[in-house]
């Protein structure tokens, strides 16, 4: 393991937490709203520190996980866990981009990501480690279904007690996928809003560390090293478009973050990239209120087969608008029917096997560019965040069956060739 200390890197550059909403500033602590306003709190960095020590070369040096952006994330001391978290491939798709009319398309595929293959294990690597210096002896999450496999997983490694909190109606993948390290798994008998709501009220109680909620400033953080490998995949250049899903609209709202800080330091020019946010039709909040150019987020009650999206009240619903509007881009929703065949187009074109979430994006791509919001030559990004192997609810009965033979020459050709 790279050892930080001993090569005399300053440890953290974080400023400290500044509140969203009036600025008003806190301690590094386990603190997630403002006292005065009830803003949500984000983390600052001295970025003028951060941009006498750290180079695009010492960046291209480093292991490839997401602790090579390190400077640019929350933490004091030696990363615990995500060691192996981040840096996903990049894949150019030119089946896929072919398919859809479109010369620079790119596939960012966190299907892949260590060790619970989906983005999350990029925000829970930096929540746990930032939890066990907090000196917390539980970690805890709501969660749709990624989040509690991600935080079940690296709890495990990191020798913390857990609590994670899911919707009963998960996908079996999505459940045996926490089960399987151990964690106490609570189903809830309601949606992830009610979930989050009881969460809310035991993280208030217990001195638990819910990685999304009382340490969510800490964990959002994690989003960002999506948007720094684009960039570093890419050469070191931001992309035109992304696409990217939105449950409670973390990821959205920090790969803007991300691409400016980047900006900051002097490593890309002016940030122009227009940001699309995807969302399942039956849980569109955050895209009906960018159709109807309204600040105020309206909750919904979901509906739909993209579960891990499934938020209608979502946390950070007004700044994942604020970021969309902001970039000039647009947001598109997607039936259940185009979901499932965006996840067959993307596999059938890439192979790529994605989850529900994966669907939308690629579905919603698809869309943008018929509108001619996304342009034929434009370097567009399809962001997929979790594997499909946890969402086969979503498509067995969408396939076709496995063509039955007995074990001979004769019954293999007469099922294949003479049907
Ligand atoms: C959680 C999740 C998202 C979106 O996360 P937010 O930051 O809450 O908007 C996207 N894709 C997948 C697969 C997820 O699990
Ligand atoms: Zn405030």
């Amino acid at each position: 393991m790279y050892n930080y200390a001993k090569k005399g890197m300053k440890m953290s550059y974080v400023k400290g937490l500044k509140c969203r909403e009036c600025g008003r500033e806190y301690p590094k602590e386990p603190l997630y709203v403002c006292e005065y306003c009830f803003g949500p709190l984000e983390v600052s960095y001295d970025y003028e520190e951060i941009k006498k020590k750290l180079t695009k070369e010492l960046i291209s040096s480093r292991a490839k996980n997401l602790w090579r952006y390190r400077e640019l994330l929350p933490i004091d001391g030696e990363p615990i866990v995500g060691l192996n978290s981040g840096f996903t491939p990049l894949i150019k798709a030119n089946n896929l981009g072919k398919e859809l009319g479109i010369k620079e398309l790119y596939v960012k595929d966190d299907s892949v990501c260590h060790p619970t293959l989906s983005f999350k294990d990029r925000v829970v690597s930096v929540a746990i480690t930032k939890a066990k210096e907090f000196g917390f002896d539980t970690v805890a999450c709501a969660s749709t279904g990624n989040l509690a496999n991600s935080v079940s997983a690296q709890a495990a490694g990191a020798n913390l007690k857990c609590f994670v909190f899911i919707p009963a109606d998960l996908e079996a993948g999505k459940i045996i996928g926490s089960l399987i390290y151990s964690p106490q798994l609570i189903a809830v008998e309601g949606n992830y809003d009610e979930v989050n709501r009881l969460c809310t009220e035991i993280a208030n109680k217990f001195k638990w560390a819910f990685v999304n909620i009382n340490i969510r400033p800490y964990y959002a953080e994690g989003s960002k090293t999506y948007a720094y490998e684009i960039v570093e995949q890419l050469g070191w250049r931001a992309p035109q478009n992304i696409v990217v899903p939105v449950a409670g609209g973390s990821l959205i709202s920090k790969i803007w973050k991300g691409l400016h800080e980047l900006h900051k330091l002097g490593f890309i020019n002016e940030v122009k990239t227009k940001i699309f946010a995807a969302q399942a039709k039956g849980c569109a909040p955050v895209v009906t209120a960018i159709k109807e150019n309204s600040e105020i987020i309206k909750p919904v009650k979901p509906k739909t087969i993209a579960k891990s999206l499934a938020i209608g009240n979502p946390a950070d619903g007004y700044y994942a608008f604020k970021t969309v509007m902001g970039s000039g881009g647009w947001g598109e929703d997607v039936t259940d029917e185009e979901i499932i065949e965006g996840i067959k187009l993307l596999a059938s074109t890439e192979g790529i096997f994605t989850e529900t979430a994966g669907g939308v994006t690629v579905a919603v791509t698809k869309k943008l560019i018929q509108q001619g919001r996304i342009r034929k030559d434009e370097l567009t990004i399809i962001s997929i965040t979790g594997n499909g192997l946890k969402t086969q609810e979503a498509v067995i009965s969408k396939l076709s069956q496995p063509i039955k033979i007995k074990p001979n020459l004769s019954s293999f050709e007469s099922a294949v060739f003479k049907s």
